[in-house]
């Protein structure tokens, strides 16, 4: 398993605050929530950027979006709205190189880009 900060939370080597787990997921509280809702979605399988998907790994991608939009649906905002976000290398502004979804809600978001 690689060692970045994401796999230390998996392995409860540092806290997080936890809000969902399973067999393929874990989702913690962003410790600089960017949004009221803040909350990251990772694989438990190792997987550096998104350039890293190989095609048989597109389930995992899924999950992500699937477990995101169960915690929206279970803490009520669903309706009102959420974005999912992934970032992509230096561009995207990826820092911690394991894949992960960030989820924002809880308030109206802008558009964004550059
Ligand atoms: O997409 P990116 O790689 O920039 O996102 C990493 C995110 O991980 C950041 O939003 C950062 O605040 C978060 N983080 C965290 N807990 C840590 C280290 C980073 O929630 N211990």
């Amino acid at each position: 398993m690689s060692d970045t900060i994401f796999h230390k939370i998996i392995r409860r080597e540092i806290p997080a605050d936890i809000v969902h787990e399973d067999e393929h997921v874990i989702a913690f509280r962003d410790i600089a929530p960017q949004a009221p809702v803040h909350v990251l979605f990772v694989p438990k399988t190792d997987i550096a950027t998104l350039n890293d998907v190989k095609p048989d790994q597109a389930e995992i991608i899924g999950r992500l979006a699937v477990a995101a939009a169960n915690y929206a649906k279970t803490q009520g905002f669903a309706e009102d709205g959420y974005r999912i976000v992934m970032n992509c290398n230096d561009h995207g502004g990826q820092t911690v190189f394991q894949i992960h979804l960030h989820l924002l809600a809880g308030a109206q978001l802008g558009h964004f880009g550059t």
